[in-house]
């Protein structure tokens, strides 16, 4: 496999593909621009070297060509970032684009329109994908959120680029950091899961149990594995037909050797709302028409003892509402405990979408060693599932 450092990209045309899935005001203005950021070192490294650089993304869900989801709404930003003239075509395919990219000089950028304007992109279409790798020379993958998806610019192209493919700095970023942690972790090793479902983290939970020496549960999981085991929730969230999952749960770790730790006190409230009134209640004891939106003090307590105890840590998913500022202190004070650790010179890992703003809210992005750009690629790489945009560049 090529690594990125190690080519030289002197007078080629560059596929990039990147993720500028950013979110965008009412008035089409970035409104965090992390994404475009972490692309620039790619960029860099192209220009410098003397390529030039045809930019790939898909941004948002459209269907069919909806303006809203331009790609000329990030144009101004990305050209304020990159000290060279950025082009664009309003069409991915077609011959404007082809105009342009036949003209591209070199040390240009050209950034091609919403690739999801067709729908052969997110089908996987080799045709389409074909014409999109006729632009280049050399293909590259720096879209690790995107790379759980097998669509025609993710995937699909790598096939024509059999000797010319690699990983963007970016997603070999992505990949060196989750396998430290999950391939070659330091112990104890901690993985912090919060969230909503139990459903959409089963997976993680599983795969962790053979690698983890404790695993901290937060958020609304906590109600099932507490319902599974005979406690009362109250209003709680919880999912009925995951008990019978969250009772494997339990077992599994007894027979990993794996500590699991669910909350022991909770925060619960009359209304899913920041004024509604508040009560703290053993997890398992909650009555009727209260509803727990939170970790309690002598959970935050236990759970900051086994982090600060820990080598290293992998947080995904908020202990609590912590969009609502008064049930937000649990995710708080374990956001913190992590940072603690790391200054104490811990591995730490955050990621998913949810607990990047939260740790966005709580002004505490860079004090962890590592924070994942990627929602579900993140998930499904700590799942151990093969990802499509990685397998693409590994295999011959
Ligand atoms: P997920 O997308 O499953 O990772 O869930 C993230 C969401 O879970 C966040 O928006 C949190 O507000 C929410 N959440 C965390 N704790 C709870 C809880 N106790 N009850 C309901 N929602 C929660």
């Amino acid at each position: 496999m090529i690594h990125i450092q190690d080519y030289n990209f002197k007078d080629k045309k560059v596929l990039l593909r990147v993720d500028y899935n950013v979110p965008l005001s009412e008035k089409f203005e970035i409104e965090d621009a992390t994404r475009i950021d972490a692309s620039l070192p790619t960029i860099n490294k192209i220009l410098d070297d003397g390529g030039s650089v045809i930019i790939l993304s898909h941004l948002g869900r459209p269907k069919g060509v909806e303006k809203k989801y331009s790609l000329e709404h990030v144009l101004p930003y990305l050209q304020k970032k990159v000290d060279v003239k950025v082009f664009f075509a309003n069409d991915a395919i077609g011959k404007e684009a082809q105009r342009l990219v036949d003209t591209l000089p070199s040390r240009k950028i050209l950034l091609l329109e919403n690739l999801r304007f067709h729908e052969e992109e997110t089908k996987g279409d080799v045709e389409f994908a074909e014409k999109l790798a006729s632009y280049g020379d050399v293909y590259v993958n720096d879209a690790f959120s995107a790379a759980h998806r097998k669509h025609a610019s993710t995937a699909v192209i790598a096939q024509f680029f059999p000797k010319n493919k690699m990983f963007g700095f970016l997603m070999q970023k992505e990949i060196d950091n989750l396998n430290k942690v999950l391939l070659n972790p330091k112990l104890p090793f901690t993985a912090v899961l919060g969230g909503s479902k139990i459903k959409t983290k089963i997976d993680i939970i599983h795969h962790l149990l053979t690698r983890v020496d404790n695993i901290i549960l937060g958020g609304g999981m906590n109600y099932t594995l507490h319902k599974a085991m005979g406690g009362e929730v109250g209003a709680s969230l919880y999912e009925e037909d995951m008990i019978p999952v969250a009772k494997e749960i339990i077992a599994k770790a007894k027979e990993y050797n794996v500590n699991i730790y669910y909350s022991i006190d909770t925060v619960a409230a009359d209304a899913f709302s920041n004024t509604a009134y508040r009560r703290l209640y053993y997890t398992s004891k909650i009555p009727k028409g209260m509803e727990g939106l939170d970790i309690g003090p002598e959970t935050i307590m236990r759970y900051r003892e086994i982090i600060l105890k820990s080598a290293t840590i992998l947080w995904n998913g908020p202990l609590g509402v912590f969009e609502l500022d008064n049930f937000s202190n649990g995710t708080f004070m374990i956001a913190d405990a992590i940072v603690r650790a790391t200054e104490n010179g811990v591995f730490s890992l955050v990621g998913g979408g949810d607990t990047i703003a939260a740790i966005n809210k709580f002004k505490m992005a860079d004090k962890f060693n590592y924070v994942s750009t990627a929602g579900g690629a993140m998930l499904e790489f700590c799942e151990g599932r093969t990802l499509p945009g990685i397998k693409s560049i590994m295999e011959d």
